[in-house]
């Protein structure tokens, strides 16, 4: 079964009058008119504990979406069980019969429920129309059909055979069940953790953050409609520490999907280290985590590039986006206009409900992102090293805004240009044009991450100059573009150094990942 490369699924814009922007508007108000009751499922069964926890759109903290069933330690030994007792019909099952389940559930996303997954995303996370477009509904579609395509591609890989005998690669799943941990950014990468490891063959115990489970418990029901089997994957909300001390503990634990901070991606790690030899395999440890991304003009950078890269790689989904940039560096020729052209852009982008279709900043995602990234702006606005240029107000009356914030400072090595904020916030260093080379360095030496970058520039030989010198600084580097916006089986993504694994998520790399494979020998 050889899938072809598919297309990238169309993208709605949700202009105002067009009939989708009508379809949407009408799953946006049947979401908020009723609250739902969320189960976790486990072998395939609605799990109901009765601990029931509220969920509220963040922008708008007086409403109540559903509560969502917390579970504890037994529900994730069940889950293991149930992934477990999966496993051996769901590794017999054809390859054909189970891409058949995944490209299913894409086709359901792009039709049946293509507006109601775009409007949990929009309510649960706060993520206006069209980057919800992008990231829930078309890039998970894409997920699941270029996955298909890449595992269709690695099984056709064979060694060669000679004379009386006969030599095949068996691409196996791994023994045992994988853990997919993932994030409340990207309702895609919520669905391509469990599925691109559950294609290979493998169970999957599912944990999503719990401000993704709005969307997440949407995404499981599909995969059931589609007919996935019970126990294949397992969806549970259970806190972090209690899955890691239960899954990292088992000697069934067979790899890791992970999707968060660098903090708890390097604490598994060591936990798993510790536990290494109670395990039948080596687990596989597969991660994307934090980022510092940056954006360098060059001296003959197009202003109004550069202005849209700072614009929309800095602010949309209000900089909760592992690839958002959040460090600038512009060289003095075009700095003042840069910045001028910027405070001016940022003052037309509206902030407010997802409802409003002409809000391009909503709220950030919960109480704890707003402390955390308001800290970093009341400490701005005191530090004599710092003066905000845009932004700097911050309200949690109705829900978590936070203006889109620029920082100017006069020191590279400045707290906000080192450290990662997760919010709208960037910072802007200038620096002089002749030092173009020298200000690379300090591009690379600034930040412990590698996930994101950008070099705009109209000189060649600068554009080369960046692409060498930063070799190592991202793992997704972009020349004259904004760092964000990484499109399934386009820009594979992902970074290295405290980044994260580089397993590029969207990529034969990282289907690998989750296969082990066997090699048979057969004389006759
Ligand atoms: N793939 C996304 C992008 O290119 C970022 C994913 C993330 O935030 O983890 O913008």
């Amino acid at each position: 079964f050889s899938y072809p490369i598919p297309a990238n699924e169309p993208v709605n814009s949700y202009a105002p009058g067009t009939p989708e922007k009508a379809a949407l508007k009408k799953a946006l108000a049947d979401l908020k008119k009723k609250e739902i009751d969320i189960p976790m499922y486990i072998g395939g069964k609605a799990v109901k504990t009765g601990n029931k926890v509220a969920i509220h759109p963040p922008h708008e903290i007086k409403h109540t979406l559903g509560y969502f069933h917390a579970g504890e330690e037994k529900h994730v030994n069940q889950a293991i069980d149930a992934a477990l007792k999966a496993k051996d019909a769901w590794t017999a099952m054809s390859w054909e019969n189970r891409a058949h389940i995944f490209l299913k559930a894409a086709d359901l996303l792009a039709t049946k429920y293509r507006y109601t997954m775009n409007a949990s995303t929009m309510l649960g996370q706060s993520k206006n129309a069209y980057q919800s477009e992008i990231d829930s509904t078309c890039e998970l579609i894409d997920f699941l059909r270029f996955n298909v395509h890449f595992l269709s591609e690695i099984y056709k890989q064979q060694p060669v055979s000679a004379p009386g005998m006969h030599n095949r690669m068996e691409w196996r799943a791994l023994e045992g069940f994988v853990l997919a941990v993932t994030p409340f950014n990207f309702t895609a990468i919520g669905g391509n953790l469990p599925t691109s490891a559950a294609m290979c063959g493998n169970v999957v115990v599912w944990k999503p953050a719990n401000t993704q489970i709005y969307s997440a418990q949407l995404f499981m029901r599909i995969l059931k409609e589609a007919g996935l089997p019970d126990g294949v994957i397992n969806l549970i909300y259970v806190d972090g520490p209690t899955i890691g001390k239960v899954c990292f503990n088992h000697p069934e634990f067979a790899g890791v999907h992970f999707t968060g901070s660098t903090g708890v991606f390097n604490n598994m790690w060591k936990v798993i280290g510790e536990n290494i030899a109670k395990y039948r395999s080596y687990p596989r440890i597969v991660g994307e985590t934090g980022g510092k991304d940056f954006v360098i003009a060059h001296s003959s950078a197009n202003v109004d590039a550069v202005v849209t890269a700072l614009a929309r790689g800095a602010f949309e989904y209000q900089g909760q986006k592992c690839s958002a940039a959040s460090r600038a560096y512009l060289p003095d020729n075009i700095a003042a206009e840069v910045k001028q052209k910027l405070v001016a852009t940022l003052k037309t982008m509206k902030m407010g409900t997802v409802e409003d279709f002409s809000n391009f900043i909503n709220a950030v995602i919960d109480e704890k992102a707003f402390n955390s990234i308001t800290k970093y702006i009341d400490g701005a606005k005191k530090d004599k090293k710092a003066k905000i240029i845009a932004g700097g107000n911050y309200s949690k009356k109705e829900g978590y805004f936070i203006e889109p914030t620029v920082i100017e400072t006069t020191d590279p090595k400045y707290r906000t240009m080192c450290e990662e904020i997760f919010g709208p916030v960037l910072t802007i260093y200038t620096y002089k044009a002749a030092d173009f080379e020298k200000t690379l360095d300090l591009v690379n030496n600034t930040s412990a991450y590698a996930l994101t970058g950008a070099v705009l520039s109209q000189d060649r030989a600068a554009v080369e100059l960046a692409t060498n010198k930063l070799r190592n600084a991202a793992g997704n580097f972009y020349i004259n573009d904004k760092p964000t916006g990484a499109v399934v089986g386009q820009q594979p993504f992902g970074g290295a150094r405290a980044s994260g694994t580089n397993d590029k998520a969207g990529s034969m790399l990282n289907l690998f990942r989750w296969l082990s494979a066997r090699t048979i020998k057969e004389t006759y």
